[in-house]
C-alpha cells in the first residue's frame, strides 16, 4: 500500500488535535525560551507559533538580549519553568556563545521537557518521534527489520536509534568515520536508511538498494538558495520522504504531540 503522503498525514493529525483541543477546559500552552537571534532558529520559532496556533495551542515566547547573562538568563527560566500556566516549555538552540546550553536547558523540569532533550525526560524527541508514528500509521512492520541510521547527534542519530531498538528493528548506526567500503555495504543490507547527516546528496545513485526500502531524509541543507536532503530525490527504493515538506513537518507534528501528552499528565 503507499504510504499516505506527510503533508496530508499532518493535515489529518492537526486536525484530530484541532478537534480534541476545542474540546477542553482550558487551552494546553507551552513556553518557548529564546536569547538573541540565529536566523534559523527564529524561523523555526516563527513555525512552531504558527503551528500551535493553528490547533488551538497557546504558545508564549520569551524574547532576551544577546548579551544576557547566564546567570540572569538561568534566574529567568527557572520562573517560567515554575509557571504553572505552561504544560511543557523549549529553550531554543542555539543560545548565545558565552552561554552554557547544558546548563539552561537542565533548569526544564522533566515533566515540562517537550523537546525531549533532557536523559530522563517523559518525552520521545520530536523528529525520532515523528518519524515512528509516520511509519506505525502507514502499517510499517518494524519487528526483526534492518534499520540504518546515518549520523550519531545526541537530538537525531542516537535518539532515533534507541527508540529503533525498542521497535524490535536490528539497529546499526554509521556516521563520519565509517569506511565508504562499510557504508556500501550496511546500506545495501538495509530494510530502512534514516539519513540524518546534512550531507546533501550522500545517498545516491552509486549505492545498492533493496527494492523495498524505506528511506527516511532527515537532512536538511541549503545548497544555491534551495532545501536538499541527505538523498537525492528518486532513488530506486519502495518509499523515500521528501525534502522539503518531509520530516520536518513530522518534528512539528510531534511538539504539537507532546505539548498536548504533557497537558494530559498534568491535568
Ligand atoms: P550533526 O551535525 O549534529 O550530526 C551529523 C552526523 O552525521 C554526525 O553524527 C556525523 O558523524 C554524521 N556524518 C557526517 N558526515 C557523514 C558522512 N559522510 N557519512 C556518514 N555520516 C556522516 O547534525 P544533526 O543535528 O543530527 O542534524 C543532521 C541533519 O538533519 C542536518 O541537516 C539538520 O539540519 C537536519 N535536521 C532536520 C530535522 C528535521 O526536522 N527535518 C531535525 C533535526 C535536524
Amino acid at each position: 500500500m503507499p504510504y499516505l503522503p506527510i503533508k496530508e498525514y499532518v493535515a489529518l493529525k492537526k486536525a484530530e488535535i484541532k478537534n480534541e483541543v476545542s474540546r477542553l477546559p482550558r487551552k494546553p500552552a507551552f513556553a518557548i525560551v529564546k536569547a538573541g537571534h540565529d536566523v534559523g532558529s527564529d524561523s523555526y520559532v516563527k513555525g512552531k507559533v504558527k503551528d500551535a496556533e493553528e490547533v488551538g495551542i497557546k504558545a508564549v515566547v520569551y524574547q532576551f538580549d544577546e548579551s544576557i547573562e547566564e546567570d540572569a538568563l538561568a534566574i529567568e527560566v527557572k520562573k517560567i519553568a515554575a509557571n504553572d500556566e505552561y504544560d511543557g516549555m523549549i529553550v531554543q538552540l542555539p543560545l548565545p556563545k558565552h552561554i552554557d546550553e547544558k546548563r539552561i536547558v537542565s533548569l526544564v523540569p522533566i515533566e515540562k521537557d517537550i523537546d525531549g532533550f533532557l536523559p530522563d525526560s517523559g518525552f520521545i524527541p520530536c523528529t525520532p518521534k515523528g518519524i515512528v508514528d509516520y511509519l506505525g500509521y502507514n502499517g510499517y512492520e518494524f519487528k526483526g527489520k534492518n534499520a540504518l541510521v546515518i549520523g550519531r547527534s545526541m537530538i537525531v542519530g542516537k535518539p532515533l536509534a534507541k527508540l529503533l531498538l525498542s521497535k524490535d528493528m536490528n539497529v546499526t548506526v554509521i556516521h563520519s568515520k565509517t569506511t565508504n567500503e562499510d557504508k556500501a555495504f550496511y546500506i545495501k543490507h538495509a530494510d530502512l536508511i534514516a539519513a540524518a547527516t546534512g550531507k546533501p546528496g550522500l545517498l545516491d545513485f552509486s549505492y545498492e538498494y533493496k527494492k523495498d526500502a524505506v528511506i527516511v531524509d532527515v537532512g536538511i541543507s541549503r545548497v544555491d538558495g534551495h532545501l536538499q536532503g541527505d538523498a537525492l530525490p528518486g532513488l530506486p527504493v519502495f518509499f523515500q520522504t521528501p525534502v522539503p515538506g518531509g520530516v520536518g513537518l513530522l518534528t512539528r507534528l510531534s511538539l504539537l504531540n507532546n505539548v498536548m501528552e504533557a497537558y494530559r499528565h498534568g491535568i
